[in-house]
């Protein structure tokens, strides 16, 4: 690990102050995945800003909605009542990731901000266009199991791990940030980046910005959503897929609104516009939710190791559709 300096900031003012002017200062949440960086040497801070003193209530908004300050640990927010009630789908996801003990330490902000789990990322051996921009991408055919099935590019096709994220897509949460230019938001969905010719830049965090807080509208039919992550082991492994959903029915049994994004599919959390395009005013059947599975998943494809996600994430699609309306399809 490299030398480098710790501050503790007490405000977000503060904390911009400490890193202003410095390409090399990153703000420090739980450090579970930083840590973890700095120790492998991807990430050479010269200051880490400590942001955990930050606002961290989970605030009920006047007429609905919820919001959460960025330095709320993840155990707290799937822990919190109106959460479990109103996302229920937002809860699930978080606890479907990591570990307890990492949840605790997992702050919302920080947990945005992970970097991808591709293991020739974290191997500075190894040819890697989002560690060294140019050098090659040794998980095109190397292990790719884990890797991107949508939006992928020949230069990267890594993943985005977070599953709190793809819940957060589903919801349209937005997310607040503050920086040296002043405060301003923007939608969880354009917050990450494809990877086009430059995966190295992951989002569209201007220098020195930091995540200050997330908002989540109010949306009554999320009371009917869940979370369901396919994985190689029951915990403590990432998403091979997995899908958020929240769904409207009608008293005919149609689909009057429905939200669903996907997880472990690519480069950012995926937002499945394409299906929910499809699901809208269709009768609630496992053959539309095939259909809406369909036409999300037509341009994807695959690689040696990961082709076979393609149909996982379509059935993990009807199924989930499927329990959401009572129907164990
Ligand atoms: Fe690096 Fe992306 Fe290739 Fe993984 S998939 S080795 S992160 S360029």
């Amino acid at each position: 690990m490299n030398p480098f300096t710790y501050e503790r900031a007490s405000d977000a003012p503060a904390a911009i102050g400490l890193a202003k002017g410095n390409a090399a200062a990153r703000y420090l949440g739980g450090g579970t995945n930083l840590v973890d960086l700095m120790r492998e040497t991807v990430e050479r801070p010269e200051i880490l800003v400590d942001v955990t003193g930050l606002p961290n209530d989970i605030e009920p908004r006047a007429g609905g909605g919820l919001l959460i300050g960025a330095a709320a640990t993840n155990t707290a927010l799937a822990a919190d009542a109106h959460v479990r009630t109103q996302y229920p789908l937002l809860a699930r996801a978080i606890l479907a990731g990591a570990s307890a003990q990492i949840r605790n330490m997992a702050t919302v902000g920080g947990n945005i901000l992970q970097r991808t789990r591709c293991r020739y990322f974290y191997d500075t051996a190894a040819a890697c266009n989002k560690r060294q921009p140019g050098a090659g991408c040794d998980a095109r055919d190397g292990f790719n199991r884990y890797h991107a099935i949508l939006g992928a590019s020949p230069a990267c096709v890594a993943t985005h791990p977070s599953d709190m994220c793809v819940a957060l897509a589903a919801l349209d949460a937005m997310v607040h940030l503050d920086g040296p230019a002043g405060p301003r938001s923007i939608a969880l969905l354009d917050l990450h980046r494809l990877p086009g010719d430059r995966p190295d830049i992951e989002t569209e965090l201007k220098p020195g910005e930091l995540i200050t807080a997330v908002e989540l509208p109010a949306l009554p039919f999320a009371r009917r959503s869940t979370y369901r992550k396919v994985r190689d082991r029951a915990s403590y492994a990432f998403a091979l897929v997995s899908v958020a959903a929240a769904l409207d029915l009608a008293e005919d049994g149609t689909v009057r609104d429905v939200r669903l994004a996907l997880g472990g599919v690519a480069h950012k959390p995926w937002r499945a516009l394409a299906a929910e395009a499809a699901l809208k005013g269709r009768p609630a059947t496992p053959e539309s939710f095939r259909a809406a599975a369909e036409a999300e998943l037509a341009a994807a494809t695959g690689l040696r190791d990961n082709a076979f996600k393609i149909e996982l994430a379509k059935r993990t699609i009807v199924a989930v559709l499927g329990d959401l309306t009572g129907d164990e399809a």
